[in-house]
């Protein structure tokens, strides 16, 4: 059986932002009716519920540690690939997608890998203003390292704790939301199954770790 991975159709580089712009949006004073799962507090959930929750949904965050700070994200070391091209070697978009291609064994789906590349930029810009330390030079510019065999300089980085500090950054703007009652946030606990609607995810059945209670949480 193959996998549906709901990849758009198009041309390769505007798969993703033809999607976008076709999207059905939700207006900023509905959001609040809409209640939404995140199962996971590392660099990839941690950021989505902080930002969904911004945006003014309310949301559920699961993680099965004692805090969102321990995800396996805090162990990440090298640094952060970005096509800025801030030491005007020629990198680009597509030379950042290429080269994850190939660093992957031309394994990972290019239209995911092609929009991770078109986004890498502002995502150095959205760690920044969340007070991500990352290694500077001298002149107070953002330095970059050549990492993972690429041929250009791209890699930002914070000393040899990068995951560390995104993750503390990620943490920190959900933390924020905790407060503002926007995230609620269920440490020690384990999803176990996904429950599904007519087809549709609608909520999750998750172990308190502390109690061994069973939940069922719904969105
Ligand atoms: C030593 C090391 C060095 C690395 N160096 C780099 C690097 O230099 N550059 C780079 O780009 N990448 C690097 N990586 C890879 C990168 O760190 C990871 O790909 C990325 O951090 C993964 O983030 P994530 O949010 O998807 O997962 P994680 O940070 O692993 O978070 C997973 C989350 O899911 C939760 N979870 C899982 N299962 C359940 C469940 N059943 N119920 C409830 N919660 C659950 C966990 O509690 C956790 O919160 C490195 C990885 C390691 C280990």
């Amino acid at each position: 059986m193959s996998l549906d991975s709901k990849i758009p159709h198009g041309p390769l580089k505007d798969k993703w932002k033809n999607h976008k712009d076709h999207m059905n949006l939700v207006a900023p004073n509905n959001r609040d009716k809409i209640d939404i799962i995140v199962v996971g507090t590392g660099l990839a959930g941690g950021s989505a519920a902080a930002t969904l929750a911004e945006q003014g949904y309310n949301v559920k965050a699961f993680c099965y540690q004692d805090s969102p700070r321990r995800a396996h994200s805090i162990a990440a070391q090298g640094g952060i690939n970005a096509a800025k091209n801030y030491q005007g070697d020629g990198d680009s978009t597509y030379r950042l997608f290429y080269d994850t291609i190939k660093g992957g064994d031309y394994r990972a789906r290019e239209a995911n890998v092609y929009r991770l590349a078109e986004v890498s930029a502002n995502i150095i810009d959205q760690c920044v203003a969340q007070g991500v330390p990352f290694g500077r030079e001298y002149g107070g510019q953002l330095d970059n390292r050549s990492f993972g065999g690429v041929q250009v300089k791209r890699t930002f980085y914070a000393k040899g704790q990068t995951g560390q500090q995104l993750l503390l950054g990620a943490y920190s703007a959900m933390s924020r939301q905790i407060g503002k009652g926007r995230i609620k946030m269920y440490n020690r606990h384990e999803m176990m199954d996904l429950v599904i609607v007519d087809g549709k995810a609608r909520g999750i059945i998750a172990r308190n770790l502390v109690t061994g209670e069973i939940e069922r949480h719904s969105a």
